[in-house]
């Protein structure tokens, strides 16, 4: 797959080519429409590089607008949230930062417009009546009552509306189209309803909202929009997207609708990831293990990363789900390049080397990323007593175990070549406390003068020099690859995966001790971490793991598993 930023080719762009060829338009202009009704997800990162990069591609521009014609869900925090998540990401709407709620006067008064043709009414039937005329996909609906109400009438009660004069959910603005649309969308859909709520920008200047699909194109039109990029449960609605566009007879834009992004292993409607926040099940929007821009940025994924991936899946016109190791395989090839490596220890293991002078240290030389020469080496320092990984060791070392096990000799990375002498164990428990061991001192830097092969290379750290840190490990949220697939009568909250979160104690390389909030590391061996950006402090250290590594070893005891069942 090429990592290149050459723009890939769809059927989107193909579009564009082709209205560009015909001059149905001379230039390019998107725009990226969060509803600010929560914090953007990966789903939206796909729609951000779809918008912004076509934008790019095309010499073209793109704008932030903020589709907020639905006071009582949306909130200021939200609509900070989207602009620093669509900044991190690298994308720049330079000036062009809008809000529906910029249009609402226009919009009204297009909508008089509408009602003066004849093309829209007030209509006084309750929700519930507006539903049962609205009929089904085999039955046409009913006219409303209200359906033919004089221009004279329906201007007047639409001005009162307006002016409050109205309680709330009494009665709606509606589009005059046809009730027997094969279309439901276009059976008199609702333009206006009234809402008394406070709105984030425009306060309690109005008590009308205009609903989605009137506020949308329209907004789209003012802006000057050439195409209007949209997921696939909007393909219905684009005969009516075109309809208002077309009876007010003003500039306009060319809808597309692309897939929406589905993972496996994850939800990505924002009221479900909504419910998780508010339900306690996460520590909010930006928790590591959340699909959310800032989750994912806090558990130590970078743009590239994300932008890598969102070029990986390309765009197509139907409905598939992504496998979320393409996610995962994405933040391992950009750390790969990028990340430092260092040691650390997650469920230690105490070593003393029984033949290494008491009092002794050296500095041994490690390299700070074997892809990279140019990010130089650093010093670790060795000592007598060691820790190293308890998973390192066993008693009874299986067949293809190449670590330490009693009699047996391992390497230390950068370090020497050791041998087990002893295992002691607590009296009481049976469990391995310390082992001991001898050292090579000719293998200093891990090479053996005498040319003998020694398989294993494990990670260790110097305990008197060791620093303690907190390691959060993280799994997948659900346990089931489609959560929605929830037994007898429960929801997708059934299939959340009590162990999603693990957290322990460990110990890292003193390096680690002054390193910034949110730099990002590779623990050798065990996988990408990087500082917590919310929870860390110097004085105690907390370590995100961004992905593991793939464990060879691990993948042959599955394997072994597999063959044994
Ligand atoms: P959700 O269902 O998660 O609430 P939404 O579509 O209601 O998402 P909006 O804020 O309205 O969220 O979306 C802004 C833009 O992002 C829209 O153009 C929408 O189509 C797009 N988008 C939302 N979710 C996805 C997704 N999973 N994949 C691709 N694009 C998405
Ligand atoms: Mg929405």
């Amino acid at each position: 797959m090429s990592n290149s930023d050459s723009p890939a080719s769809d059927f989107i762009r193909d579009f564009i080519d082709e209205d560009l060829n015909t001059k149905r338009y001379t230039r390019v202009h998107t725009r990226f429409p969060p509803e600010p009704n929560g914090y953007l997800h990966i789903g939206h990162a796909k729609s951000i590089c779809l918008n912004f990069g076509i934008a790019a591609d095309y010499g073209g521009l793109c704008n932030l607008r903020f589709d907020d014609t639905n006071p009582s869900k949306e909130e200021v925090e939200y609509v900070e949230s989207i602009q620093e998540d669509v900044r991190w990401l690298g994308f720049d709407w330079e000036d062009r930062l809008f809000y529906a709620s910029d249009y609402f006067e226009q919009l009204y008064q297009w909508a008089v417009q509408l009602i003066k043709a004849g093309k829209a009414y007030v209509c006084d039937l309750t929700a519930d009546e507006i539903r049962e005329h609205r009929g089904t996909l085999t039955q046409p609906g009913k006219d409303s009552p209200y359906r033919n109400r004089s221009v004279a009438e329906n201007l007047d009660l639409f001005q009162r509306m307006r002016a409050g004069e109205f309680p709330d959910g009494s009665r709606v603005l509606r589009a005059k189209i046809d009730m027997a649309s094969p279309n439901l969308n276009m059976r008199d859909p609702v333009m206006y309803r009234i809402l008394r709520a406070t709105h984030h920008c425009t306060g309690d200047a109005w008590c009308i909202y205009p609903m989605y699909d009137y506020a949308h194109g329209e907004s789209d039109s003012i802006e000057g929009i050439t195409h209007s990029i949209c997921t696939l449960e909007f393909e219905n609605h684009r005969p009516l997207y075109d309809w208002y566009l077309d009876a007010l007879g003003i500039y306009h834009p060319r809808q597309i609708e692309f897939a929406r992004l589905n993972l496996t292993y994850t939800v990505m409607s924002k009221r479900k990831l909504l419910e998780l926040v508010q339900g306690g099940y996460v520590s909010g929007w930006d928790d590591p293990r959340m699909p959310t821009i800032s989750g994912l940025r806090r558990r130590g994924y970078t743009p590239e990363a994300i932008r890598n991936f969102c070029r990986r899946i390309g765009v197509a016109k139907y409905d598939g789900v992504v496998d979320i190791g393409l996610l995962e395989y994405s933040i391992r090839e950009d750390l790969n390049r990028c990340a430092p490596r260092v040691m650390g220890v997650l469920r230690p293991l105490r070593v003393v080397i029984d033949n290494y002078p008491v009092d002794q240290v050296e500095e041994l030389d490690a390299v700070n990323n074997p892809e990279d020469p140019g990010m130089g080496t650093r010093k670790v320092p060795f000592s007598r007593v060691l820790y190293i990984e308890r998973d390192d060791f066993r008693e009874e070392a299986p067949r293809k175990y190449y670590r330490l096990a009693p009699g047996r000799e391992v390497r230390l990375r950068w370090a020497y070549l050791i041998t087990c002498v002893g295992v002691v164990k607590d009296p009481h428990t049976g469990e391995v406390v310390e082992l001991h061991c001898t050292y090579d001192p000719a293998t200093r830097g891990g090479n053996t003068p005498d040319g003998r092969k020694v398989k294993g290379t494990i990670h260790w750290l110097s305990a008197p020099h060791a620093v303690e840190a907190e390691a959060r490990l993280y799994d997948h949220l659900f346990t089931k690859e489609n959560p929605e697939e929830a037994a007898g009568g429960g929801d997708f909250k059934d299939n959340l995966n009590p162990h999603s979160l693990e957290t322990v104690r460990c110990y890292v390389e003193p390096s680690l001790a002054a390193a910034a909030p949110g730099s990002r590391c590779q623990f050798e061996r065990l996988g990408y971490f990087c500082l917590d950006a919310v929870a860390s402090s110097p004085a105690h250290l907390v370590f995100n793991r961004t992905v593991t590594l793939r464990d060879t070893w691990a993948k042959i005891e599955k394997a072994a598993a597999v063959g044994q069942s």
